[in-house]
C-alpha cells in the first residue's frame, strides 16, 4: 500500500504534524515493536500435507498489552498486517482503554477448507505465536473470517501447554468466558457513533436514509440497531451482491434471513443492485462495514452520500478521503466507529481475570458510554482546531500514547 492510499499513515502525518510531536518520536511511535511471520503447515482430510503463511504484528504497548483480532484472507499480507495492528494501537488509545495495538492474520481463504482443516490450521498457528502472547502481553480476537469457533480452538490450544487461561483471547463463545454483547458489541458501537453524529450533523436519525456495505457481524448488528433507532435502511449489500428498496428494508427479517443462511442472497424483498450501484445510492449515511479500501479513488466521485461512518478497518483511501473532505462529505472514522469490538474485548478480558460474570445491560451501558465520551473528545478537537473527524482521532489518540511513552521513556 502507497502512502497517499494508506489512510493510516496519510491521517497520521497531518495528526502528528498538528500535534507538533518531533520527527524522532513520531517515527518512534509509528514503527511497530515486534513482527512476527510464521510457517503454518497442517493436515488436509485428504491425508496431504498443506502449508500457509501467518502473521502477528505487535505495534505498541506502551499503555497496555497488545490487542487486536486475528483474520483469515487471501488477501493478507505483512504490510496490511502492520497497517491493521497499527490502528489498533489508536483505536485502544482513542477509546482510552489500557491496551496497546496488534493484529494477526492468515493468507488463506477459509471457504476452501473444512472445519476440521480450519481447525487444525488454527490450532497450529496459535501454537506457532505462542512464544509472543499472553494474558498479559498479547491477547488475539476475531477479525475477518473468524469466530467465537476459532477463538475456541485458540483458547483450548494455549491452555493446553499454559493451564487453563480464557483470558488469553477475547471474543469467545458465551459457554467459554465469553461476554454478553460482545458478538453484537462492534455494530452496536457503529449504531451509536451513528446516532452521535447524526444530532452534531443536523440529520434526522427517525427516517434518516442508511445504505450499508457489508451484511457480516459488525453490518448486520449495525443495520439491527439503526433499524431500532428509526433508520430506514434503503440498501444492503455482500459477497452476493445488493439489495435495494427506497422505503427501507424489512431490516429484523433480512437479520434473520441472513443470521441462518449466512448470506442476504434469497431474501424476498428489494431490487437486485451492484456494489457500484450501491456506493452511488443518494443518502444520508454511507456505512462501509466489508473489507479494506472499498472506497477509493475508481468510486469516489459518484458517492452521493452525507456521511461516511467507516464501520470496517480502512475502507477509505487516503486519496478518496481527501477528495470527499473538498466535496464536504464528512468521514466518522474506523477508530472510532468500529472500536465497540474492541470495547467490550476488553470487557470480556476484565470478567476473565476477575472470573466474574457482567449482565448484558451492564455490558451495552458501560460500552455506550465509551462509545459516547470517546466521540464527544473527537467532537471538542474537530471543531476547536478545524480539523476533519480523522484527524481528531488520530490527535486524540496518539497524544494519549505519546503522555504514556513519555512518562516511561523519561
Ligand atoms: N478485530 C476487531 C477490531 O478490528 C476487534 C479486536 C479485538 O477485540 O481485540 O477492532
Amino acid at each position: 500500500m502507497s502512502s497517499s492510499s494508506n489512510p493510516t499513515s496519510s491521517a497520521y502525518k497531518k495528526a502528528v504534524e498538528k500535534l507538533g510531536l518531533k520527527p524522532n518520536i513520531a517515527r518512534a511511535l509509528e514503527l511497530p515493536d515486534r513482527e512476527l511471520t510464521v510457517e503454518v503447515p497442517f493436515r488436509k482430510d485428504n491425508g496431504e500435507l498443506e502449508s500457509v503463511i501467518g502473521f502477528r504484528v505487535q505495534h505498541n504497548n506502551t499503555r497496555g498489552p497488545f490487542k487486536g483480532g486475528i483474520r483469515y484472507h487471501q488477501h493478507v499480507d505483512i504490510d496490511e498486517v502492520r497497517s491493521l495492528a497499527t490502528l489498533m494501537t489508536w483505536k485502544t488509545s482513542l477509546l482510552d482503554i489500557p491496551y496497546g495495538g496488534g493484529k494477526g492474520g492468515i493468507g488463506v481463504d477459509p471457504t476452501k477448507f473444512s472445519k476440521t482443516e480450519l481447525e487444525r490450521m488454527s490450532r497450529r498457528f496459535f501454537r506457532a505465536i505462542d512464544p509472543v502472547i499472553g494474558v498479559n502481553v498479547d491477547i488475539p480476537a476475531p477479525d475477518v473470517n473468524t469466530n467465537a469457533q476459532v477463538m475456541s480452538w485458540f483458547m483450548d490450544e494455549y491452555s493446553q501447554i499454559h493451564g487453563y487461561s480464557p483470558a488469553i483471547v477475547t471474543g469467545k463463545p458465551l459457554e467459554l468466558g465469553g461476554s454478553e454483547g460482545r458478538e453484537a458489541a462492534t455494530g452496536k458501537g457503529t449504531a451509536v457513533i451513528t446516532r452521535e453524529t447524526s444530532e452534531k450533523w443536523g440529520i434526522d436519525l427517525k427516517n434518516c436514509k442508511v445504505v450499508i456495505q457489508g451484511f457480516g457481524n459488525v453490518g448486520s448488528y449495525a443495520a439491527k440497531f439503526l433499524h431500532e433507532y428509526g433508520c430506514k435502511i434503503i440498501a444492503v449489500s455482500d459477497v452476493s451482491g445488493g439489495l435495494f428498496d427506497p422505503d427501507g428494508l424489512d431490516i429484523p427479517s433480512l437479520f434473520d434471513h441472513n443470521y441462518q443462511n449466512r448470506t442476504i442472497d434469497g431474501f424476498d424483498q428489494g431490487k437486485k443492485i451492484t456494489n457500484e450501484e450501491l456506493l452511488a445510492l443518494e443518502c444520508d449515511f454511507l456505512i462501509p462495514a466489508a473489507l479494506g479500501s472499498a472506497i477509493n479513488d475508481s468510486n469516489v466521485d459518484s458517492l452521493k452520500c452525507k456521511v461516511i461512518v467507516e464501520a470496517a478497518n480502512g475502507p477509505v483511501t487516503g486519496d478518496a478521503a481527501n477528495k470527499l473532505w473538498e466535496r464536504k462529505i464528512a468521514i466518522i472514522p474506523d477508530i472510532l466507529t468500529n472500536a465497540g469490538g474492541v470495547t467490550v474485548s476488553y470487557f470480556e478480558w476484565v470478567q476473565n481475570l476477575q472470573q466474574f460474570k457482567w449482565t448484558e445491560d451492564e455490558v451495552n451501558k458501560k460500552l455506550e458510554e465509551k462509545m459516547v465520551n470517546a466521540f464527544d473528545e473527537v467532537y471538542t478537537i474537530k471543531k476547536e482546531k478545524s480539523v476533519p473527524m480523522r484527524i481528531a482521532s488520530f490527535m486524540v489518540a496518539i497524544d494519549r500514547v505519546h503522555s504514556a511513552y513519555h512518562l516511561r521513556e523519561g
